[in-house]
This record gives structure tokens, C-alpha cells and sequence, in this order.
């Protein structure tokens, strides 16, 4: 966002697309238009309308998971989806990152990637009685980033305590209280178990 607080991208691609159907207007008064010309303009416009409306969608996403992610860590976090052209130029294999100051402290800031923001969204958007594995997955790396912004930075200890945080997370996202004890249940005992050695610790409370 920016001090208008307006949403950039999804105005410019609306901005374009309009300027397309302008040229097009002004070309058909100006001499006329060759059918191929008008299937390409025309096939332009929807592509920019479609990146419009998912663009919009997106930002709605980010805005939920990060008033969700700001009332588990109980400070500002400001979530980034990476969008799917980011994903051919992230190295990270990580499903959310939250960057550190100078200090080592943590940014309000947490990076989901594509694919766990559109396993979130995909959750969010449905009825949410029989979630996917990678759905699950993603509600818990939301559960873990805020963790980390909160101040935890070691892996295993911000992966503990999202164990405890997870029902709740869920519930903010819209589950039943029932569906969001089920959701952190099986992540506790179906994921945490065989998460690599860095991401447990030997006297997690929670698990
Ligand atoms: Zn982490």
C-alpha cells in the first residue's frame, strides 16, 4: 500500500486495460481495425481485467492473514503473498520467511510463498470440513511466522509454540471451533513428528 492506502496494482492493470479499449475505440473511428488486431486487443483486455480481479482477491488475503498473524504475535505483522511470478525468482525453499533488522530482531514483515498463500486462500474459501494436507500445512506456517515475529527466532522453539496457536489461528480464519482442533490436531501428530530435526525440540510442551 502507499499514502493513499490504495491498492497499486490492480488500479494500473484497470488503467490499462482501459487505455486498450480506448485505442481500440479510437482505431475503429480512425480507418478501422484488422481482425487480428481486435482478437489481440481484445484478448489483452481480459488478460489484464483477470490479473485485475486476482490481484484484488490476493490483496484481500493478505490484509486477513495479516490481522490474524498481528493478534497471535501481538504486534504489527504485515503479510506478503508472493505472487506467481515470484516464485521463478525465490531461491528460498522455505514456506514463509520473516526477515531480521541489523539487530537480529524481527521485521514485522512475514513472506509466504505462492504456493501456501494459495493453499490459505483455497482453505478460506471453502467449507473447511475436510481440509487438504498442504491446506493444513499452510494455516500452521501463518501459526509459525507470526511466531517468529513475536520475538522467537530459534526454528524449533517458534515450531513448538505454533502448536499451541494453530486452533486458535484456524478459528480466526473462519473455522468452527471443532474444525480448528482437528486442523492443529493433525498437524501435531501427522507433520510435527516428521519435521526435520532443526524444526523440533526435545521437550516441546505442546506436542
Ligand atoms: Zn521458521
Amino acid at each position: 500500500m502507499n499514502a493513499f492506502n490504495l491498492p497499486m496494482r490492480p488500479i494500473l492493470l484497470a488503467l490499462l486495460a482501459l487505455l486498450i479499449v480506448l485505442y481500440g475505440i479510437w482505431a475503429i473511428r480512425h480507418g478501422g481495425i484488422d481482425r487480428l488486431t481486435a482478437v489481440i486487443l481484445l484478448a489483452l483486455t481480459g488478460v489484464l481485467v483477470w490479473q485485475g480481479m486476482a490481484e484484488r482477491s490476493w490483496l484481500a488475503t493478505q490484509s486477513r492473514l495479516s490481522a490474524v498473524a498481528t493478534q497471535i504475535a501481538g504486534t504489527p505483522v504485515k503479510v506478503h503473498c508472493q505472487r506467481f511470478s515470484e516464485t521463478y525468482f525465490s531461491a528460498s525453499s522455505a514456506e514463509g520467511i520473516v526477515g531480521v533488522d541489523e539487530t537480529g530482531a524481527p521485521k514485522g514483515e512475514a513472506d509466504l510463498t505462492y504456493s501456501a498463500c494459495r493453499d490459505l486462500a483455497a482453505w478460506i474459501g471453502s467449507n473447511k470440513a475436510s481440509p487438504t494436507r498442504e491446506q493444513m500445512i499452510a494455516v500452521h506456517v501463518l501459526t509459525h511466522e507470526a511466531m517468529h515475529v513475536s520475538g522467537i527466532t530459534a526454528e524449533g522453539e517458534a515450531e513448538c509454540e505454533s502448536l499451541s496457536f494453530d486452533a486458535r489461528v484456524a478459528e480466526l480464519l473462519g473455522a468452527s471451533s471443532k474444525e480448528a482442533t482437528a486442523l492443529a490436531t493433525y498437524y501435531r501428530t501427522k507433520v510435527y513428528p516428521s519435521m526435520p530435526a532443526g524444526y523440533r525440540t526435545k521437550n516441546c510442551r505442546w506436542a
